[in-house]
């Protein structure tokens, strides 16, 4: 918000672009370019993201999140889009020293480099601090009017923010999905199991509790009523569905069917444990595989006894 204002501010033209993937929205961008007032390009970054956790040239930061590679193919893909419409430059809101490791020195060159935009790239915030790209050096932009910010405070961009105005933007913390711990853990095993070839297998990894069953299985278990929904509603054919019938429990789902008979036991006796059964003696737990149900009625039992398969 603040590179397009700063950039504004010299009379430049500036139109937006965000990326959706199902690992980040462009919720926010929706937000800002709605207060900012500016039109915003939507690109679906899901190929783009898929192939750089499988390949990330440049490796990860703390879990599965291949910062520097993902922010150079932004650029690149913004290029392609700068080309095809136009425009002159390539701009982006990074700061010299804001992260540790995806914004410092090397990883802005980095990006500089990988996304082909040797020339056409500028950091409107930090430009000061950069070398000066073909649109300041062309004196398409007044490098003089550009900032030199750096490091990791925020305060000087919240002066800034004050400055022109903008009430609402985002609160600088946090990444997208693949900096999540519980999430990442999830799509390791996915990844390890049978890897990404389709997004429903994505879609799931964000849904409840994810269980490895002895045989090899992945089972999901509900943590609350709006996961249990999520859960019925996500069943496809070759999936198993389980829920307790006489007493208020999980739904369970092993998407993508299970990978040995006895995975089906071990879940229905998990069904029972996650359920509430503390008033009654055996829970009723109900499958439904293939087209066919069946009923199960079993102890309910501990959850701790399962509580080295959760995922
Ligand atoms: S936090 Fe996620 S969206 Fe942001 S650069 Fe890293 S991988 Fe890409």
């Amino acid at each position: 918000m603040l590179a397009i204002c700063v950039l504004r501010g010299q009379g430049v033209h500036v139109e937006a672009v965000s990326f959706a993937s199902p690992f980040f929205n462009t919720t926010a961008a929706q937000r800002a370019a709605r207060e900012l007032n500016v039109p915003l390009h939507t690109v679906d970054f899901t190929d783009d993201i898929l192939g750089l956790i499988e390949h990330p040239p440049h490796g990860f930061g703390g879990h599965m999140n291949p910062c520097i590679d993902c922010h150079a193919r932004m650029v690149r893909r913004a290029g392609e889009r700068m080309a095809a419409m136009g425009f002159d430059c390539v701009a982006t809101g990074e700061v010299l020293g804001q992260r540790p490791m995806s914004q410092n020195r090397h990883s802005l060159e980095v990006v500089i480099h990988d996304s082909g935009m040797e020339d056409f790239l500028v950091r409107p915030l930090s430009a000061k601090l950069m070398e000066p790209s073909r649109p300041e050096r062309e004196g398409l932009l007044d490098r003089e009017r550009l900032l030199g910010l750096s490091g990791r405070s925020r305060k000087p961009q919240m002066a800034l923010a004050k400055a022109y105005g903008i009430r609402k933007y985002p609160a600088p913390a946090g990444g997208c999905l693949l900096t999540d711990d519980g999430f990442c853990r999830r799509l390791g095993n996915l990844l390890a199991d049978r890897g990404i070839r389709d997004l429903r297998s994505l879609r799931l990894l964000r849904i409840g509790r994810h269980m490895r069953l002895p045989g090899g299985s992945t089972c999901i278990i509900g943590r609350n009523q709006a996961d249990n929904a999520a859960l019925q509603q996500a069943m496809a054919e070759g999936d198993v569905l389980l829920d307790t019938v006489n007493v208020p429990g999980p739904t369970l789902l092993i998407p993508f069917g299970v990978r040995e008979p006895a995975d089906i036991t071990q879940a229905v006796q998990v069904c029972a444990a996650y359920s509430d059964h503390r008033e009654k003696p055996t829970v009723t737990v109900r499958v439904v595989a293939s087209g066919k149900e069946s009923v199960h009625t079993l102890a309910g039992g501990s959850r701790d006894a399962y509580a080295s398969w959760v995922i």
